[in-house]
């Protein structure tokens, strides 16, 4: 089961984990939605010149970048509200690229706001990844998704339609 969680659905777990269990089902969201093209449109425009949208590992990073001695994976974000599940996310990625003996650092990029955000596998972020792995295992093991329940992320959801109505 630990294969199927991917980057996307650790993310979600920090929002929603209702939302966690649709999108470990493969439930598609609503995929016109306007925040879903915003979040492309970004990576299209401010990254052009990078290494981006790479497979690694079955890992879907945003931005590789490179020097001699570091390895750098970015994910680029719209904001830098609720940027929680944006940092899990990537200590993740790093957790996965660890395993597999590639020691990197985590910037995330916020172009629009002109920010980067340095993120580090600490053991105090690897131990909560591994707890949050363990209650995401949980959770899409359950044959229904986690009852719905009305927070503020629900607005810019891209499963409100299908929650919501
Ligand atoms: S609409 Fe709300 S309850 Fe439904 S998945 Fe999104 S955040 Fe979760």
């Amino acid at each position: 089961m630990i294969n199927k969680i991917n980057g996307t659905i650790l993310n979600s777990f920090y929002v929603c984990k209702r939302k966690t269990w649709f999108i470990a089902h493969e439930l598609s969201p609503d995929l016109d939605s306007p925040l879903l093209e915003i979040g492309r449109l970004i990576e299209e425009n401010y990254y052009g010149r990078s290494e981006k949208g790479i497979n690694l590992l079955n890992i879907k990073i945003d931005v590789i970048l490179r020097n001699r001695q570091t390895t750098v994976v970015a994910e680029i974000k719209k904001s830098s509200k609720n940027i929680k599940p944006a940092i899990m996310q990537l200590a993740f990625y790093l957790l996965r690229l660890k395993e597999q003996g590639i020691i990197a650092i985590g910037e995330i990029l916020i172009p629009k706001e002109r920010r980067k955000i340095s993120v580090s596998l600490t053991e105090e972020l690897e131990n909560e990844l591994n707890e949050a792995i363990e209650d995401i295992e949980r959770i899409i093991m359950q044959e229904k998704p986690p009852q719905m329940e009305r927070i503020k992320f629900c607005t810019n959801c891209a499963y409100r339609e299908f929650c919501l109505s």
